[in-house]
């Protein structure tokens, strides 16, 4: 965190003023790190779907993208469920006003099992509290071990709550919704109540109809955006991890219902054929782009843990260093049956119904009849600022030995700074070279991220300014350029140097960027 303060990736927000609880704003460094992140999922979903890899249909996937308002009707969250059950329940404490997610506190009791009449220590896992509770509930019972809070019988008149002095002051469970609410217009009143957006995924939907009535597609196809989202986190922590506004990265890919397929079509084209093939995909896009360690996991959902009109969901989860040796989640991908559109239909009264021309009777002219369907849904869901967070701990590297202890080792193609140009010394005409060449280079990969120039300092500090930025390759003007027409090139990763010559140099940026 404060390598991020320092070198301007993530700053809190309103800082001079206090911060504001669960914001964040990027600077510099950060923005482009999340611009890299937004624009490599962009490329890789919409410009050429899934790296140009065929479905399991065997034809190449279709996506298209739209951009839809942060604020939309207020029935679209009625219909969607997240009015009424977009809830978490959460228990208060009376003494320290502080508020927990209900199924995130824990106690600790002793090993042994019951606690006679001797108050219990309440806490909630990764705060600073944990400790010093545990430390209490050792100091009264030795060997202790922990349980949910609401394994209790309440009232909870022996529980202490974090940081609390006396027993029994968490009020029971109350559920608290998570949606912002605000009010277009000049008259401030209950039935002009409108939310911001705390998913980008129902836009989608509720333009779904428009986009294949008005375009080229036929499903199986994907419909993408990116944009903010906001949710009134009860307990936002974590850094950026759990923030009230963050952006999201979601595709809703549109699929034939599987009473619709034919022949070979049942396993080829079925919904969970496909929900397969976005889940392996997603994470290989996540290891591509520099999380290719173990701190990365897909996690298939039991059972138990799917919600009601899902048959299969996973999450792909990254191990950070607040929840390790757990795994926080960064993409969600569900199957989701019809479910949504269902939904709007039923609020809306339109019908959301594609039309396909390609199946139903075989007509006597050989056509097809066509059918009405409401297609079936694969969601991989994924958080845009979750994703620069995990970047961010993934590439953050710690080596006494260099003069950059600490430095930033992000994938070439995520990295805020794709190069750096630096004449050794301010004199006999290196400057010049040096800038002739980052002109070259900033104009060819201007594109994809800064090319720096930098002529302060000696040579060491500006490659350890560099490393800590993650910019990858640094490249170094020297008396020996004019003379042969080489100059340096230094890895960040290994710290290594080559000498190549300066008008290959764009070249080799180029295939290290994957131009
Ligand atoms: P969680 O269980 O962590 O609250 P969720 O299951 O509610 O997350 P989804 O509704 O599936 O999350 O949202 C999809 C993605 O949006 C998540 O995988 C995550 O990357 C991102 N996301 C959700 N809530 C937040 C938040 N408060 N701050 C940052 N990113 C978030």
């Amino acid at each position: 965190m404060s390598l991020c303060k320092r070198r301007g990736f993530v700053y809190q927000t309103s800082e001079i003023y206090g911060g504001i609880n669960g914001f964040w704003d990027y600077g510099p460094l950060g923005t482009l790190l999340k611009r890299n992140l937004r624009e490599a999922w962009i490329q890789d979903v919409v410009m050429n779907p899934c790296w140009g890899k065929v479905g399991p249909d065997g034809q190449p996937v279709s996506m298209v993208m739209v951009d839809t308002r942060i604020i939309q009707h207020p029935k679209v969250w009625k219909a969607s469920g997240h009015v009424d059950g977009f809830n978490d329940p959460m228990v208060d404490c009376r003494e320290t006003r502080g508020r927990y997610r209900y199924d995130h506190v824990q106690v600790f009791v002793p090993a042994s099992g019951e606690a006679g009449d001797k108050p219990v220590f309440a806490y909630v896992g990764d705060q600073p509290s944990e400790k010093a509770q545990r430390k209490k509930a050792e100091k009264l019972f030795g060997e202790v071990k922990s349980v949910m809070l609401s394994a209790l019988p309440q009232p909870w008149d022996r529980v202490i709550a974090p940081e609390a002095e006396k027993p029994g002051t968490l009020t029971e469970p109350r559920m608290f919704n998570l949606m912002f609410d605000t009010v277009p217009g000049a008259i401030r009143d209950e039935a002009n109540k409108a939310y911001l957006r705390p998913e980008t995924a129902q836009g989608i939907f509720v333009q779904a109809k428009n986009v294949w009535d008005t375009n080229r597609v036929r499903v199986p196809f994907g419909i993408a955006q990116t944009g903010p989202s906001f949710r009134n986190e009860v307990t936002p922590r974590n850094f950026t991890f759990r923030s009230r506004e963050f952006e999201q990265m979601e595709i809703e890919f549109f699929v034939v219902p599987p009473e619709h397929l034919e022949g070979e079509e049942k396993t080829t084209a079925d919904p969970i054929a496909w929900y397969k093939f976005f889940r392996d995909w997603r994470m290989a896009w996540w290891q591509s782009i520099g999380l290719g360690s173990e701190n990365l996991i897909l996690r298939e959902h039991e059972k138990d843990e799917l919600a009601h009109y899902s048959q299969a969901t996973s999450d792909i989860e990254y191990r950070f260093p607040f929840t390790s040796p757990g795994f926080g989640e960064l993409e969600g991908i569900a199957y989701r049956g019809n479910f949504d559109l269902t939904q709007h239909q039923k609020h809306s009264g339109t019908k959301m119904e594609f039309r396909d021309t390609a199946r139903g009777d075989i007509l006597p002219n050989g056509s097809r009849r066509g059918v009405a369907y409401i297609p079936h849904v694969i969601e991989p869901s994924a958080g845009l600022d979750r994703g620069v967070l995990a970047l961010l701990c993934e590439a953050y590297t710690k080596d006494e030995t260099r003069a950059s202890p600490e430095f930033m080792k992000f994938h070439p193609r995520v990295a805020p700074i794709k190069a750096a140009v630096f004449p050794l010394m301010d004199k006999d005409g290196l400057p010049e070279v040096a800038q002739k060449l980052h002109a070259e280079l900033k104009k060819r990969f201007g594109k994809l991220g800064m090319v720096e120039f930098d002529e302060k300092q000696n040579i060491g500090k500006r490659y350890a300014r560099m490393d800590e930025a993650g910019c990858p390759f640094c490249f170094t003007i020297d008396a020996d350029t004019l003379k042969d027409q080489t100059v340096t090139v230094r890895d960040r990763d290994t710290g290594t140097q080559q000498r190549m010559a300066i008008d290959k140099v764009a070249g080799f940026l180029g295939e290290k960027l994957g131009e």
